[in-house]
């Protein structure tokens, strides 16, 4: 299987995150994406290729121009009012454009300050911008738009290790975790060249980003397992009785799961999202894999054990679609290259070959 991998993903290295009013250190950091990395490099089942550029418009495809615009300027307006030096090395916002701050008002428009810039453009706390951020974040998409590629001149599978991950993002904002949504991206993409597409997204998290960006299509087809936003963030949008709207009514299906959901439990439900996508009939596949479903993530609460996602890829592998697979979510470290390999060698029609944590 090819691999494609930008190493300039370590350019989006913020320290801290703020979650419930408390700094604490960032969940997603650099390593996330070498311990993939180190672990697809010591299996033979796996080849590297680097990406090409292709340029801002498959990401304009699908977020609007300004936020692309203030993103690739963000960084440049903070050091400019001196962030970066006598302030701390990140930028984030303190004040967020809620809905109900204008309620029955018509739209605010978008501040010419940069820190209300910020808050027009993010949505929540745990996504700081730092100097490399927006490249970082460009990287990511054409890491899986080569994927992409590599899936249109025949690949059946084909990996995009990326970060930050970007299925948080909707259109219009940026934010848990990620700056573009790589994996609409590549989805919109294929979609122009072979018709009708399949999302499965399996991160611990709702895909929030991506639900809306198709939520009014019937072309992509969303279909997510994840924690019931009753309890797991990102809180207002991932419910059961979201199925898109207008011409894309019926073209999502949430499978909203419990906390300590088990191996057999997640399976069941697979089975029912594997299911749909088979109804859609798509010409590829697009796996948002995160791997925060697994027992120990330290901000997810599913029991997941590695061996399953052997399993996992082995079922989705059964669709016998072409199969995109761009990397979300998963934040403990010392396993993830393991689950990550795991997952992928599943998908091939490998068999399991658990190897004991490095370290
Ligand atoms: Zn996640």
């Amino acid at each position: 299987m090819q691999v494609v991998y930008d190493p300039r993903h370590v350019l989006h290295d913020p320290v801290t995150e703020v979650q419930y009013g408390v700094p604490m250190p960032m969940y997603e950091v650099p390593a996330r994406a070498e311990s993939i990395r180190a672990a697809l490099l010591a299996d033979d089942s796996f080849s590297f290729a680097d990406p090409v550029g292709h340029g801002l418009g498959p990401v304009t495809a699908v977020h609007h121009e300004g936020l692309v615009r203030f993103l690739g300027e963000a960084w440049g307006l903070w050091r400019a009012r001196g962030g970066g030096g006598s302030m701390p090395p990140q930028f984030m916002p303190d004040t967020v454009l809620h809905p109900a701050m204008r309620e029955g008002m018509g739209e605010a428009p978008e501040p010419s300050a940069a820190v209300g810039r910020i808050g027009y453009w993010c949505w929540e706390t745990m996504t700081p911008l730092v100097a490399g951020s927006y490249q970082a974040a460009r990287a990511a998409v054409d890491v899986a738009l080569t994927a992409a590629d590599l899936l249109l001149a025949g690949d059946a599978a084909v990996y995009g290790l990326a970060r930050p991950p970007g299925h948080h993002c909707p259109r219009s904002a940026f934010g848990g975790y990620g700056l573009f949504n790589y994996s609409a991206a590549a989805s919109a993409y294929l979609a122009d060249r072979v018709g009708r597409v399949a999302v499965l997204d399996v991160d611990y998290h709702h895909g929030n980003g991506t639900q809306q960006i198709f939520y009014h299509r019937a072309d992509v087809l969303y279909v997510s397992l994840h924690g019931d936003p009753d309890r797991a963030f990102p809180y207002f949008i991932g419910w059961a009785g979201e199925r898109g709207a207008g011409p894309g009514e019926g073209f999502t299906l949430n499978l909203p799961l419990p906390a300590g959901c088990t191996n057999d439990r997640y399976l069941a439900a697979l089975d029912t999202a594997l299911e749909r996508v088979a109804e859609h009939s798509a010409a590829a596949l697009v796996v948002s894999l995160g791997l925060d479903t697994y027992g120990q993530d330290p901000i997810a609460d599913f029991a997941l054990s590695t061996d399953v996602y052997h399993e996992v890829g082995r079922r989705v592998a059964g669709l016998g679609l072409p199969t995109l697979v761009l990397q979300e979510g998963g934040y403990f470290v010392p396993k993830l290259g393991e689950n990550a390999r795991t997952w992928l060698r599943g998908l091939l029609g490998r068999p399991l070959d658990l190897r004991p944590t490095p370290g």
